[in-house]
């Protein structure tokens, strides 16, 4: 599968939240349950999905809204229902389809925003609704060595593809944090190097550090090395330039930007 793959799967999931917790300065863990969740297609690695939220400030939500698929038309269709659940994409932490759980590590970056406020108060009994959207990575069996470079919001797919990747791979993460009480357990293979950069209180913008990095990351082999560059869309965005510029082929690189800074998603 790829990140354009998504929008061809169909249905929805209604869950509740069951548990609110902070796990990291930074990042909170909602577990969210329900019978459709032991239905939900688990397919580990870096699985996302559309995630509908209740309303802020405690508006009613009109969760029948929520079409089977996002397609033009039925987005469309979905953005003409003012009363409509707003609609932000989320990262499978952990899914636990024998109890009908999934665990969802949502960044907090403020008061700004729909998704990140909502997770940082969010209470157990709360109603959503997911739209599975299948894996951005697809691990590329001939790669001699894997390269995975993101931000917080991609700490949940790197950690994810790391858990699931084959024992004998190789390679580097590149993890950029906003500090080091944010790092994670990771069960990646152990020819991966993880590598965490915390901006800590330095002024850099998010990314800088993750895309310095990558510009000093010269591939043994170009023509074989599998990357995946994720996060704030400065890291995709300079990460792949870099990457082309030093031989790797542009079908070698995955690469979406996940979020920008200063502007809410739509
Ligand atoms: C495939 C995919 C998977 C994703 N998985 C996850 C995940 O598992 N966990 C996760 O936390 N995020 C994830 N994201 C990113 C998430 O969708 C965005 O961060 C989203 O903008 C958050 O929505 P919001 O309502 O909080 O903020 P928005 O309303 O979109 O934005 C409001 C303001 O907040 C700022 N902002 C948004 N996100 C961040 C951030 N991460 N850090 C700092 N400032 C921010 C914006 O620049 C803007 O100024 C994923 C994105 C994609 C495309």
């Amino acid at each position: 599968m790829g990140f354009d793959d998504g929008r061809k799967l169909k249905g929805v999931y209604a869950a509740e939240v069951l548990h609110n917790k902070q796990v990291t300065p930074h990042m909170v863990r909602l577990t969210l349950g329900g019978d459709d969740l032991r239905r939900f297609p688990q397919r580990g690695f870096d699985q996302w999905f559309r995630l509908f939220l209740p309303r802020p400030n405690g508006e009613a939500t009109n969760f029948d809204a929520v079409p089977e698929k996002l397609g033009t038309i039925d987005y469309l269709k979905y953005l003409r229902h003012g009363d409509r659940p707003p609609l932000r994409n989320y990262t499978v932490r952990e899914h636990r389809p024998d109890l009908g759980e999934i665990d969802v590590d949502f960044v907090v970056h403020g008061d700004l925003g729909i998704a990140g406020p909502w997770a940082r108060t969010a209470q157990p009994g709360e109603r959503v609704v997911l739209m599975d959207q299948g894996t951005g990575f697809d691990f590329a069996a001939d790669a001699s060595f894997h390269l995975l470079v993101g931000d917080e919001s991609a700490l949940p797919a790197i950690v994810g593809i790391l858990r699931d990747m084959p024992r004998d791979a190789r390679g580097l993460a590149i993890i950029e944090i906003p500090d080091m009480a944010d790092v994670q357990d990771v069960a990646g293979p152990e020819g991966v190097e993880v590598r965490w950069l915390a901006r800590g209180d330095s002024a850099a913008q998010p990314g800088a550090l993750a895309i310095a990095e990558v510009k000093a990351f010269t591939p043994e082999v170009p023509t074989t090395l599998s990357a995946y560059l994720v996060g704030e869309r400065t890291i995709p965005a300079e990460g792949r330039r870099h990457l082309v510029s030093v031989g790797v082929p542009k079908s070698r690189i995955t690469f979406v930007g996940y979020w920008r800074i200063g502007k809410a998603q739509a």
